[in-house]
């Protein structure tokens, strides 16, 4: 094979739920996770031993720090690889925003190199690597949806509801997710548990009840440091869409929309107020 190009999608979370800080420095969630279309890109090209990662993006390193790099390493590695390849990132996705981005190139690169280089695709082995990668990595191996424990890194797959319009809006400036956690107070009484209600809104695909159980704990710290967050979830509501949630650390903010015709509606109002706003929809597992 000469050349391949993989989709690397973005995720959302329905549902973050921070349940205690780790000796480990990590901190042991509950999620609820989406992957939607808007994806970034990977073309693949053979070299014959070196390994080189290129990005349309200046912004984003294309050195070890980068987790297409370390996927790349780590696969080398295990599957004792002698060829090399590049791999060109088409960067779609907002860097540092929430979206799992950085994550999904690096699970996409794990999946299209096992095809590139002809090693069988076994998710149960590329789980590991991917863990190394990141906490978000081994649910976009496969994407759909899925509930994550420990990390975010233990994946019990869940029915997805692909086909769910979503706008997304950045409000264009980087959120490091380590600073959120740091700043993070639990509380000291849980919540009511809405994972379990959740799980049958989504297997039938209907957004006003998907939209009754969302939840991000994040958005406390967030919400706290960047007010502009909270202003785009009251401009959503304003706009009629089902509900409105940070995703991740932020500072991206998702829409459910009822319509794609609430979604024109969102475009109208926010014009080019944010440099980045998209409407999207929520897909199932990849193939
Ligand atoms: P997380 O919630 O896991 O922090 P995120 O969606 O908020 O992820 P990313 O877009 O993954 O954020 O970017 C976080 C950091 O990861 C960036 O600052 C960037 O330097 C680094 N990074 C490493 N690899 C990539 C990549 N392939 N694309 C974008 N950023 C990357």
């Amino acid at each position: 094979m000469k050349h391949l190009t993989v989709k690397a999608p973005a995720k959302i979370n329905l549902v973050l739920e921070v349940l205690k800080r780790r000796k480990d420095g990590y901190h042991d969630i509950r999620t609820v996770m989406h992957t939607l279309e808007l994806a970034d890109s990977l073309t693949l090209t053979a070299r014959r031993t070196d390994l080189v990662v290129s990005c349309d993006r200046t912004d984003v390193p294309t050195d070890e720090r980068n987790l297409v790099v370390k996927a790349a390493q780590l696969l080398r590695a295990e599957y004792k690889v002698e060829q090399g390849v590049h791999i060109h990132i088409q960067k779609r996705i907002p860097v540092a925003a929430g979206l799992g981005g950085g994550s999904s190139d690096g699970a996409a690169a794990l999946v299209g190199l096992c095809r590139f280089w002809n090693i069988p695709v076994d998710y149960e082995r590329l789980q590991g690597l991917a863990a190394q990668l990141g906490s978000d990595v081994p649910f976009l191996l496969r994407g759909g949806c899925a509930l994550g424990t420990g990390r975010g890194d233990r994946i019990f797959p869940w029915q997805a509801a692909p086909g769910l319009w979503m706008v997304l809006v950045n409000p264009g400036f980087a959120v490091p997710t380590p600073l959120i956690y740091k700043n993070l107070k639990l509380p000291l009484t849980r919540r009511k548990n809405y994972i379990t209600l959740l799980r049958p809104a989504i297997s039938k695909k209907n957004p006003e009840k998907i939209g009754e159980y969302l939840y991000n704990q994040l958005e406390t710290v967030t919400l706290k440091m960047h007010p502009e967050v909270r202003r785009i979830k009251e401009i959503l509501a304003a706009c009629g869409v089902s509900a409105a949630l940070m995703s991740g650390s932020g500072p991206t903010v998702f829409g459910l929309l009822p319509s794609p015709e609430v979604g024109r509606v969102v475009l109208k109002t926010l014009g080019s107020r944010y440099p980045f706003i998209c409407i999207t929809r929520t897909t199932g597992p990849l193939d």
